[in-house]
């Protein structure tokens, strides 16, 4: 009967520790993505913010810093193009809404249209070659807005990505319409035009336009990865890691956030929780936790920090990165398992041995988030991201409340469990 009550009081303990570790991920998940945040973007002080917050709450939790200084930031500088001010875009008499009607290309300059202006629809489906495009192409006025129709036909026919050929439209407005999902990304050059990609069903029929579009381009702005770890009890020189982007891609204009909950709000919020967990659970081995920037303009922060890491790259058992981790109900993928099959297959025997999730995915390594740069340096890396949810991605629907957190606290102890069996290998 002791027995029974005292496993009964460890079971409501352990549930008591899971629904205060989801408290404290939901609240730093509407924290990080809320609006004061600005989508942790280069507008409003955003990513700055975030990294301020993330530091003091390795403070509070008391980590130990790799830096004299006893900090944990580690600076470092990119360029990158923003849009601090307006991007409006009015088509007939209705202004569209800014993530939702169109997005601006991320490289693009400013622009502004005299009063009355009229677009010209172009039907690139006639471009039958280059000389053809370039002829019409040098015929553009840097003043003027263009509709560009059936431009990624027209990047088929020329045999070139879509990404050059927007990068070789001379000076002047161009509207793209699309018919697929507006998604935004961050630019660290400039174009020589101002493209808005705008949905088909918000196209108005007539060519009345109006386009205001301020840019600022920030040169080798600063930008911090937060860093600290947890000495281990017994073998304090090797490290486990947990990496996550804190970055998305904050405003378009004064108007639009780009949120980022799941992208990547929920990793981080859940590394904090897994910090946490640890500096009461005082591992083994020693486990470092680095929240990166820089991820969404093409893995700046981690390329930085493999290039200048805190501690020999060697002294990494084994480095795992989260990102978007706000719905598990499908379960986990795996990138580079088949090349740690090892860690993967144990995953899938805790998992299967404690019925955490329906399934774990296996799929190989590709460049598509901060563990890259460290396969690349030959340190065993693995990234996890969970499956699940609306699937709202790099647009301004990515808010908290479409987070369902759906065996979210599953995932938490599988990788708890990994590091617990890992610790004994
Ligand atoms: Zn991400």
């Amino acid at each position: 009967m002791i027995k029974f009550w005292s496993s009964l009081a460890l079971l409501l303990l352990s549930f008591g520790a899971q629904s205060q570790d989801m408290r404290f991920i939901k609240q730093s998940i509407y924290t990080l993505a809320g609006p004061g945040f600005g989508g942790r973007g280069y507008v409003a002080n955003g990513r700055d913010k975030a990294a301020r917050f993330l530091h003091r709450n390795f403070s509070e939790m008391r980590l130990n810093s790799f830096y004299d200084s006893g900090n944990f930031y580690q600076q470092y500088h990119f360029s990158v193009n923003t849009f601090p001010n307006k991007v409006e875009l009015k088509l007939g008499k209705k202004y569209m809404e800014p993530g939702v009607d169109f997005i601006v290309d991320a490289g693009s300059v400013g622009f502004r249209t005299a009063e009355k202006s009229k677009m010209d629809i172009i039907n690139l489906n006639k471009i039958k070659d280059s000389i053809q495009w370039q002829k019409l192409k040098s015929s553009f006025r840097s003043d003027k807005v263009y509709q560009l129709k059936h431009f990624d036909t027209l990047c088929n026919r020329m045999n070139s990505s879509h990404r050059v050929m927007v990068q070789q439209l001379p000076a002047a407005c161009y509207l793209i319409p699309q018919n697929n999902k507006l998604i935004w990304t961050v630019a660290t050059d400039n174009i020589p035009a101002t493209v808005f990609y705008v949905a088909d069903s918000s196209l108005a029929k007539g060519k009345k336009v109006e386009v205001h579009v301020q840019h600022k381009f920030l040169k080798k702005a600063p930008s911090n990865n937060v860093i600290g770890y947890i000495p281990g009890t017994l073998v304090p020189d090797s490290f486990f890691v947990f990496t996550a982007h804190y970055d998305h891609l904050g405003k378009m204009g004064n108007q639009a956030i780009f949120p980022g909950a799941n992208d990547n709000a929920s990793g981080t919020a859940f590394m904090l929780a897994l910090a946490k967990y640890f500096k009461e659970n005082p591992p083994k081995y020693s486990i470092a936790f680095i929240a990166f920037s820089g991820e969404e303009a093409g893995l700046l922060g981690s390329s930085h920090y493999v290039a200048h890491p805190a501690f020999p790259l060697s002294n990494i058992k084994f480095l795992v990165n989260i990102d978007l981790m706000g719905d598990a109900s499908d379960g986990l993928t795996v990138v580079n398992a088949e090349e740690q099959n090892n860690a993967f297959e144990l995953l899938q025997k805790i998992n299967t041995a404690k019925n955490y999730l329906p399934k774990i995915n296996s799929r190989g390594n590709a460049p598509n988030s901060d563990h890259y740069p460290f396969t690349q340096a030959k340190v065993p890396a693995i990234f996890i991201y969970a499956m699940g949810g609306k699937g709202h991605y790099h647009d301004v629907f990515d808010r908290p409340k479409e987070l369902s957190l759906n065996k979210i606290p599953e995932v938490f102890r599988l990788l708890c469990d990994f590091i617990n069996q890992k610790s004994h290998q």
